[in-house]
């Protein structure tokens, strides 16, 4: 298959890198042009402008930062493309501009689909992201080894923009759960309870959650977690900070009250605030820890 693939950053890099190993074309554009020798290096096509990439392409992938950059390069790529071509969008976007997308190729023609992943940049570059789909149940079937690629949880969500749904409405629960462990962390901190104590216990009870167990923000009991490499993401505060406030637009205009998310969101625009916007999105523990008058 030739696949067109545009923005070719920190996750869409190695996700056309792995649908080269799996002996697809791709033709990627960038406007980095440090990008663009990268790419190169890894089998990609690196192409002089979005015109080049999309020629002759069945597929057309974006990942791109935010719905505006989706939004406008699906208008100029559909003016470029036959009605026919397959359109993915893997980036993390609102809600609203997910729609549009999809009305913008339903109108020319084109089948389409909503895809953000779960995984981060680890899950990328190994090819073990989590897809989240958004479409028709048909459009999802065909484009199966497409992601198979890319990533190992291909689950299909259901019609246009169910993907970034279940994107923002996992990343809520993550953000939440990331504040509570961190909470419960630094209270037992000045109940004088232990690190390992306290994740020996809540790992295996009902506080069980994967920000405990598989992101523990605590250095020791979770070797591989962010917290022991200095808070080096990992999954950035800015991109958790994004997220919360996606659902929290969503929550808006679906009339859903999500005290606890908005609240996540406003801690999280602290965080960032305060300069951690490059830290990992664990590290809020060391904000709470300061709140409370501690030091690490
Ligand atoms: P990034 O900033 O590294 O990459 C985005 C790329 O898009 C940049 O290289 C930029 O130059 C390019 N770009 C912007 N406008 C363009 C245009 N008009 N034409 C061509 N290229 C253009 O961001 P990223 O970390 O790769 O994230 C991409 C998306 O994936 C975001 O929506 C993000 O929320 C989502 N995401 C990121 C992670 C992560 O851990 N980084 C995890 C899950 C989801």
């Amino acid at each position: 298959m030739t696949i067109g693939f545009i923005g070719l950053g920190h996750m869409g890099g190695p996700m056309a890198a792995n649908l080269v190993k799996a002996r697809h074309v791709v033709r990627g554009f960038d406007l980095a042009q440090p990008l663009m020798d990268e790419a190169r290096s890894k089998g990609i096509t690196a192409c002089a402008s979005l015109a080049e990439a999309v020629a002759g392409a069945d597929t057309v992938i974006t990942m791109l930062p935010a719905g505006k950059h989706v939004l406008s390069v699906w208008q100029e790529l559909l003016a470029l493309v036959p009605s026919g071509t397959l359109l993915i969008d893997c980036s993390t976007i609102d809600i609203d501009s997910a729609r549009g997308a999809h009305d913008m190729a339903a109108a020319k023609g084109c089948p389409s689909l909503d895809a953000p992943v779960s995984g981060g940049t680890g899950g990328a570059t190994a090819g073990t992201l989590t897809f989240m789909i958004g479409g028709e149940r048909d459009v999802f079937a065909k484009s199966q080894p497409i992601f198979e690629a890319m990533g190992k949880k291909i689950i299909h969500c259901g019609g246009m923009a169910a993907g970034q749904a279940a994107k923002i409405c996992n990343n809520m629960i993550l953000g939440i759960s990331m504040i509570a462990v961190g909470e419960a962390f630094v209270l037992g901190e000045k109940l004088g309870l232990s690190h390992q104590a306290l994740f020996d216990v809540a790992s295996v009870s009902s506080g069980q959650c994967w920000s405990l167990t598989t992101y523990c923000p605590v250095p020791g009991p979770v070797p591989t977690s962010p917290a022991n490499n200095d808070y080096k993401p990992g999954f950035a505060g800015a991109l958790m900070l994004k997220d919360l406030k996606l659902s929290q637009a969503a929550a808006q205009s679906a009339g859903a009250v999500t005290p606890l998310g908005a609240k996540a969101a406003e801690l999280y625009a602290l965080f960032n605030e305060l300069g951690n916007d490059g830290k990992d999105f664990s590290g809020i523990i060391n904000m709470l820890r300061q709140q409370s008058g501690d030091t690490a």
